[in-house]
């Protein structure tokens, strides 16, 4: 039933505690928020999950396995994907070839797969409303069209666990709509797939999220579905006040 487990979690910056004895399980095939202000710790959890840094205490488990300690190559390879907060796409090289360095990363360069590679590179591009563009370079493209490009380039590693960092960061209220429908339709499509979301707005994770933490300066503050958090009197302090 669980995917990813996270005990006694503690990440210093010197002497700044940017995590402190976090706690969290995600359920397989479940959609999971990790809510907080900025600075609150949220893009520290996912180097930390995906091997950028090691953690000063605590443990990371995937599917029984692990993770602290090992390389991000190999964190990738046990079936983690992520996003970035801020756009890391390969500009200069299109739609095609950015999602395609997805799939070499996850299977290697055999060529006996690449007709199946194909395929699965046409569904992400229907998926994603990409197909018009599947030749212009990722530098050129419309700002939101290359953050929906870099979530089909995490897919096309076939992850077990996709880690989303704010993916609405930027987008306007339409786009974030549009967004909100297409991470259901991947859930649909990848029925396997374990999603983290990383938001501040808790706008986003309403009617996506089956869980949530939320997080305050490196602590998680509540956890429960977004009903549940949403009126926790510490969350609207810490937090939702201020929305
Ligand atoms: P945001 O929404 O602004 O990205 P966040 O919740 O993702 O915020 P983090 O980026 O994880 O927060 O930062 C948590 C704390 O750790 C902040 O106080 C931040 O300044 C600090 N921090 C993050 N990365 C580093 C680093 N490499 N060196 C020192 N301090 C850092």
């Amino acid at each position: 039933m669980e995917l990813l487990r996270i005990e006694n979690l503690t990440h210093m910056f010197g002497g700044l505690k940017a995590i402190s004895d976090l706690h969290i399980a995600v359920n397989r095939k479940t959609i999971y928020g990790v809510i907080g202000a900025n600075g609150a710790g949220k893009t520290t959890l996912f180097n930390l999950i995906t091997g950028i840094y090691k953690p000063t205490a605590g443990r990371i488990v995937l599917d029984r396995t692990s993770l602290v300690g090992k390389p991000s190559y190999e964190i990738s390879r046990l079936g983690v994907a992520r996003t970035f907060q801020n756009l890391r796409l390969f500009n200069d090289l299109n739609v095609i070839e950015n999602i395609h360095v997805g799939q070499i990363c996850h299977r290697g360069l055999r060529k006996s797969k690449a007709k199946e590679m194909s395929d699965k590179i046409e569904d992400l591009l229907n998926l994603f409303g990409l197909e018009m563009r599947a030749n212009e370079k990722a530098g050129n493209l419309p700002y939101g069209m290359q953050r929906k490009l870099e979530i089909a380039r995490a897919l096309a590693t076939e992850p077990k666990l996709l880690l989303l960092d704010e993916p609405a960061a930027g987008m306007n209220p339409k786009e974030v709509l549009g967004l909100v429908s297409l991470i259901q339709e991947v859930k649909k499509q990848f029925s396997d797939i374990t999603i983290v979301l990383i938001e501040h707005q808790m706008k986003l994770v309403e009617g996506l999220c089956d869980y949530v933490t939320v997080m305050n300066f490196g602590q998680a503050i509540a956890n429960g579905t977004v009903q549940e958090v949403q009126s926790n009197p510490k969350v609207i302090k810490a937090y939702l006040g201020e929305a």
